[in-house]
């Protein structure tokens, strides 16, 4: 995510469910409405919406029944970020996320009536009880921690075998984004943690999280690590590297960021 470019490299998105339409000759290129032309009775649904920085997407969502021609192919877009930069992953999951919001707000949570469309912002309106729905953003935080030169990597129980990464979890309502830290680090892994600092952020779509990710030292305790959600933990320095996220991650950011400042084996 180092080269970040202005402009996106496509400006349409055509989704099916949660599934994006990509091209079956290279599954990082998204098909466009060609893909659909004359195929407007399978549209459920259309939207537009800004992108930072000045860019706009637009997408349509198809019935399920719809199948494309040969050239095309449905695939789950987390299957894409790997390959997307910053700008059109985010593009992406912007397109997801308010497609996603809209159809599942139909219908209001406080009384149950029909909602309909603001008029003046990314919300809904019920007709009823006139409550206004937001589309949800779950923050999470990330955290990588140096001990001597070390870094705590984890292995949790639901990653890719023998994939390893910094901690992660949910914030909670009514938690700061440092005590979410603090009881994420304490809850699996048992040890306590200081000068917690801020590094840096990334949207997570699927279905809505953020990712907000810190720095942070070991303070006290060893590690014991909680056996559910975490399946094996341990301090790594330079040479030690386990199998870890590819860089465009923010884990991956934070494990090369360490990696930066302790490059040798202290
Ligand atoms: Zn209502």
């Amino acid at each position: 995510m180092s080269h970040t470019p202005n402009h996106l490299s496509f400006s349409q998105l055509v989704f099916q469910g949660s599934l994006v339409l990509v091209s079956s000759a290279d599954h990082t290129v998204p098909a466009d409405f060609h893909a659909i032309s004359g195929k407007d009775h399978c549209v459920v649904s259309r939207g537009t919406a800004p992108v930072h920085p000045h860019d706009e997407i637009q997408w349509v969502e198809v019935e399920t029944t719809f199948t494309p021609t040969e050239e095309y192919v449905f695939l789950n877009p987390r299957v894409l970020f790997p390959s997307l930069n910053a700008v059109d992953f985010a593009a992406l999951g912007r397109a997801l996320q308010i497609m996603d919001f809209r159809r599942t707000n139909a219908f209001c949570g406080r009384c149950g009536g029909a909602t309909k469309q603001s008029t003046t912002e990314e919300a809904r309106v019920c007709h009823h009880c006139k409550s206004t729905l937001y589309p949800v953003i779950a923050p999470a935080i990330i955290v990588g921690i140096e001990r001597d030169g070390k870094i705590l990597l984890a292995r949790g129980s639901q990653h890719p075998a023998g994939r390893f990464s910094v901690l992660a979890g949910f914030v909670e309502p009514g938690e700061t984004l440092e005590q979410a830290v603090i009881r994420e680090v304490h809850e699996e892994v048992s040890i306590d943690i200081k000068e917690i600092k801020y590094f840096g952020s990334q949207p997570w779509p699927f279905p809505h999280s953020l990712m907000v990710g810190f720095t942070a030292k070991w303070a006290s305790g060893e590690i014991v690590i909680d056996g559910n959600e975490i399946a094996h933990a341990d301090w790594f320095d330079a040479s030690s590297m386990p199998n870890i996220p590819p860089s465009h991650s923010i884990s991956g950011r934070i494990i090369e960021h360490f990696l930066k400042h302790y490059p040798q084996p202290s």
